[in-house]
């Protein structure tokens, strides 16, 4: 056998043959090297990191067939449609396949005609097929989303376990392990059940560069979702909410507003899921409304905002989740409306878990989040260090934090008058009501009690009843209130009310802000004055045209940051087309005159 290390440059023209690449993104071209070196390796890289060409682009290179695990079939076919019309020879097999459509592809297998095969790991484990795959040329085995082995990741799945046999029945074959999750008990876990703990481990920056993270008070939540969507017509979205009955209530809403927009959750019919997935990645609807069930198995690349209606389940979630924007490197924005009252709500559900100890982690995790949505440090070292990653930078210029830092008020007197007025009421009613006696309110409930008569009736006058609830949820966040555990929630003091009601300690309160909305963007972190917003619409309406053909999704054809390349260069010949980005030799083939046609029509057009 020849070298199989390639040179540097073999790996350059494959990487631009059969991806439209011109430099590889980091870690990718070692990792390579090692696999061609018959080495066992354990990739760690956030999505959209690049992780499917590791194993695609060496699979090219070699003589055999790659096998490919996967968890989801709908996955597998977006793939291999995306390494089809890149010249690449794949398949996949899976139960969706007829009898005849599986034999077609044992024999790709027997005949050594495809450089890539998707498999699910069920199907691997059964021994008729480990007996075919004992007489095919194997290239290696490539185990993506490798998290499903552990039960610490997020997305557990049994089937995964029984991988080990792969090391076991195959020694001389390498393995490639890869995953965005990439807390150490995991990684752990991984390499063990695989048999590969002496893999040579590559871990990218958990960073996001394209992705700008911002809370918003949650205030009137559905307005402000849609302000913010209207404010994005024809992006694609995703909006996680806690419950199914909010997500269909949501979507519905949505609906009423002329958005396109379709629920998502377990709890709907398989096919209506599928559906409504499906349409989602085709472009036919912008917005999808989801669970956390909607998720893996997006490998649209161009979702351009997440929005947390409600409190993520943990940090590790809030991270994956808010992943799934920007896959393809242009900026996206990851909005979390967040109120503390939010976390009473959270914590009723987590007492429906059975056992003590899940209860335990799930409310450590949801400490974590308030911990995280209530900091005024850059959210992006805040998610880093999560992953215990270092971080040097100081202003990321991408989260609210850095761009707007919250500003404070003195809020001692204010807080005096609240805790008073809780006192007052004897410790025994809840949020609505001091702040309505608080702010003069007439409400039936105050008159009745007489609570009118009280001292702290409408003394505050400088803030709105939102405004005070905020501040009392801040309150009992530094432990100044207290409000209980049952469905009354009745505000109560601490230990440390004295100190401040008797002028001891003096507290900072963060300063109400007007805007619902609005940023100020300090700096964009992608340029692209220079494209023309009209020809990436036209572009993207072919390429729509063209994926309906092919019955698969537009991304698969050409990425969001390929056409706004081709609206921003405007590419005349076959020689600029194949200079950019993503355009390899077949798609070159097979659309360079599509493509070059429409945007020189579109230049005559705008010349006259
Ligand atoms: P992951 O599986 O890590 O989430 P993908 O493999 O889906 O990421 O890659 C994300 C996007 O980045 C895809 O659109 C892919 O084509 C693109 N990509 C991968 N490698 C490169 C590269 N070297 N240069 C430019 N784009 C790349
Ligand atoms: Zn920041």
């Amino acid at each position: 056998m020849s070298s199989i290390v390639r040179t540097m440059t073999q790996l350059q023209s494959t990487l631009q043959k059969y991806f439209g690449y011109t430099t590889f993104r980091p870690l990718q071209e070692e990792i390579i090297q090692n696999l061609l070196a018959q080495k066992d390796v354990f990739v760690l890289m956030p999505t959209g990191g690049g992780k499917s060409l590791c194993y695609q682009l060496p699979s090219v290179l070699l003589t055999g067939t790659t096998i490919v695990v996967s968890p989801l079939i709908s996955l597998m076919k977006d793939q291999v449609d995306s390494l089809r019309l890149n010249g690449i020879k794949a398949s996949f097999f899976n139960s969706s396949l007829s009898r005849k459509e599986q034999d077609t592809v044992l024999h790709q297998l027997e005949t050594n005609a495809i450089s890539l095969l998707y498999v699910a790991p069920e199907r691997l484990a059964r021994p008729d097929f480990l007996e075919r795959l004992k007489t095919t040329h194997i290239n290696f085995f490539a185990i993506d989303e490798a998290h499903c082995i552990s039960q610490w990741g997020h997305d557990f799945r049994p089937e995964y376990r029984q991988l080990r046999l792969l090391k076991e029945q195959f020694p001389d074959k390498p393995i490639i392990a890869l995953t965005a999750t990439a807390t150490p008990r995991v990684k752990n876990d991984i390499v063990k059940e695989l048999l590969i703990t002496d893999a040579k481990t590559y871990q990218a920056s958990f960073i996001r560069p394209n992705l700008t993270y911002r809370i918003l008070p949650k205030q009137k939540p559905f307005d402000q979702v849609l302000e913010y969507i209207k404010s994005r017509p024809g992006e694609a979205g995703i909006i996680y909410c806690q419950s199914r009955k909010k997500v269909e209530n949501i979507a519905e809403k949505l609906q009423n507003e002329h958005i396109k927009a379709l629920p998502y959750h377990a709890g709907l019919p398989d096919e209506t899921r599928k559906r409504n997935q499906e349409r989602f990645l085709r472009e036919d609807v912008d917005v999808i409304v989801a669970t956390v069930a909607f998720g893996m198995g997006i490998n649209k690349s161009n979702v351009r905002y997440i929005i947390h209606y409600d409190l993520p389940q943990s940090l590790e979630h809030y991270y994956q989740e808010t992943g799934r924007a920007g896959r393809d490197g242009l900026p996206s924005e990851c909005l979390f409306l967040y109120s503390y009252a939010d976390k009473f709500s959270y914590e009723r559900f987590i007492l429906d878990k059975q056992n003590e100890i899940e209860q335990k982690i799930a409310k450590a995790q949801l400490q974590r989040v308030i911990d995280y949505a209530q900091s005024k440090l850059c959210r992006r070292n805040l998610l880093l260090q999560y992953f215990a990653e270092e971080t040097h930078e100081t202003n990321c210029a991408a989260c609210d934090n850095c761009n707007n830092p919250q500003e404070t008020i003195d809020g001692t007197v204010l807080a005096q008058k609240i805790l008073s007025c809780v006192y007052r009421v004897r410790e025994r009613f809840g949020i609505s009501h001091v702040v309505g006696i608080l702010t003069g309110s007439q409400a039936q409930k105050i008159m009745q009690y007489r609570h009118d008569k009280l001292s702290t009736y409408g003394i505050i006058t400088d803030y709105s009843s939102q405004d005070l609830k905020m501040f009392i949820y801040e309150l009992i966040q530094m432990g100044y209130l207290e409000q209980s555990k049952d469905q009354f929630g009745l505000l109560g003091l601490t230990q440390k009310s004295k100190a401040l009601l008797v002028g001891k300690e003096k507290v900072h309160l963060t300063k109400p802000q007007e805007r619902i909305i609005t940023i100020k963007e300090k700096k964009p972190k992608f340029d692209d004055s220079n494209m023309n917003p009209q020809l990436f619409n036209r572009l993207r309406s072919i390429r729509k045209r063209l994926a309906d053909e092919k019955n698969v999704p537009p991304y698969v054809i050409f990425s969001d940051a390929t056409l706004k390349e081709m609206a921003t260069r405007f590419p005349q010949t076959k020689d600029d087309f194949a200079d950019i980005k993503g355009v390899g030799a077949q798609k070159l083939e097979i659309y360079a005159d599509i493509f070059l046609e429409a945007i020189d029509l579109f230049t005559k057009e705008h010349s006259k």
